[in-house]
């Protein structure tokens, strides 16, 4: 049954445009994405797809400007439902005072933990700045104690000695843990990993997302993991959504995506081969970076790469013109699985 905590309806969010042009331009294209309750979602895509963007604007601490000029978002923290103030200080909803959101109920583990931990502040000090936004009014000796049960439950070994640290004297794997005991310190109903395994080997890259799914599970947690990982994704994931240049292309719940079926996007099959060949040590398949979109927005946002135009079978030949110039429909496999291409289900 559908029990999403958060969910969008047709959310745009635009950018100013740096080259100094006249209209903003569209970094998220009316996006249509639900977090349920208790799951894991994958938000999938790669460098630039818009998929930290939809997140930010999504929590409220995106920086685009002029930022989500479209559509809404809607929480339903404790199962009532209410809208997120995405545009402007909205304060007011059918008259009466916007429910506000506990602080912290979302917790952010952001990319590079480096960044995002503070280089003067001891560990210990940075997760009990966490615990205090869960629980005002704790004394120190009650704040420590949380402190090292956070720790603990991140697998740190010897949480004392790691709760007298700096950032700069963690590994990459250690500051990831940190990072999310940061934010799992909140005790968040939804916790946003930003690509968590980014720059980590691949045992380490492993322990984390085991570590994520063992978290979520435990405590009936919602997760949104972002990645561009097919290998990654494919570990931890309930639901997918894959975005392509601000577009979500493709949804549907794991099986769609990992067992045999009738059908996926080509951005889908293309992230899947590069992330098959990175595990296999070979040369991931060659990006057709050179062509460009279409400025107009008219037709597919895939067109300039979809490998089904570029060397399309004698039944796709008349492919290109129609992805060009039409904006595909989305097709359904199944009542769960949605595919914004026109060939997809056509026969090859
Ligand atoms: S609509 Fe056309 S260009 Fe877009 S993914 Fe499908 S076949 Fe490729």
């Amino acid at each position: 049954m559908s029990d999403p905590i958060l969910f969008t309806r047709d959310l745009w969010v635009r950018v100013h445009d740096p080259n100094g042009g006249g209209s903003p331009i569209a970094v998220v294209r009316g996006a249509n994405i639900e977090l349920q309750r208790g799951a894991t979602t994958c938000l999938v895509g790669e460098s630039g797809s818009g998929k930290t963007v939809l997140m930010r604007a999504l929590l409220g601490i995106s920086g685009a400007r002029p930022g989500v000029t479209a559509g809404t978002a809607w929480a339903r923290p404790d199962g009532s439902e209410f809208p997120v103030p995405l545009v402007g200080p909205r304060k007011r909803w059918r008259g009466r005072a916007l429910p506000s959101l506990r602080p912290g109920w979302a917790g952010y583990v952001f990319q590079h933990p480096s960044h995002s931990l503070d280089p003067l502040l001891r560990v210990g000090d940075q997760v009990g700045a966490s615990v205090t936004i869960a629980h005002s009014g704790l004394t120190p000796a009650a704040v420590k104690r949380r402190v090292l049960h956070w720790l603990e439950t991140v697998h740190l070994p010897n949480p004392e000695a790691v709760a007298q640290l700096f950032p700069h004297e963690l590994s990459g794997g250690m500051a990831q843990r940190v990072a999310i005991a940061i934010a799992l310190a909140t005790e968040p109903d939804l916790l946003v990993a930003d690509e968590p395994t980014t720059g980590l080997d691949w045992s380490v890259r492993r322990d984390i997302v085991d570590l994520l799914g063992e978290l979520c599970r435990a405590r009936g947690m919602s997760l949104l993991l972002i990645s561009h990982d097919f290998q990654v994704v494919e570990h931890i994931a309930d639901q997918l959504y894959v975005m392509f240049r601000g577009e979500l292309v493709e949804d549907g719940p794991r099986r769609a995506f990992f067992e045999p079926g009738p059908g996926s996007h080509p951005y889908t099959r293309e992230l899947q081969a590069r992330s098959r060949a990175l595990e296999e040590g070979s040369s991931p398949p060659r990006l057709h970076l050179a062509e460009q979109p279409t400025s107009s927005g008219a037709g597919c946002v895939y067109a300039h790469r979809c490998p089904w135009i570029r060397e399309p079978s004698p039944e796709r030949s008349a492919l290109g013109e129609r992805c060009r110039s039409v904006r595909p429909p989305d097709f359904r496999p199944s009542s769960d699985h949605r595919v914004r291409c026109i060939a997809v289900g056509e026969p090859t």
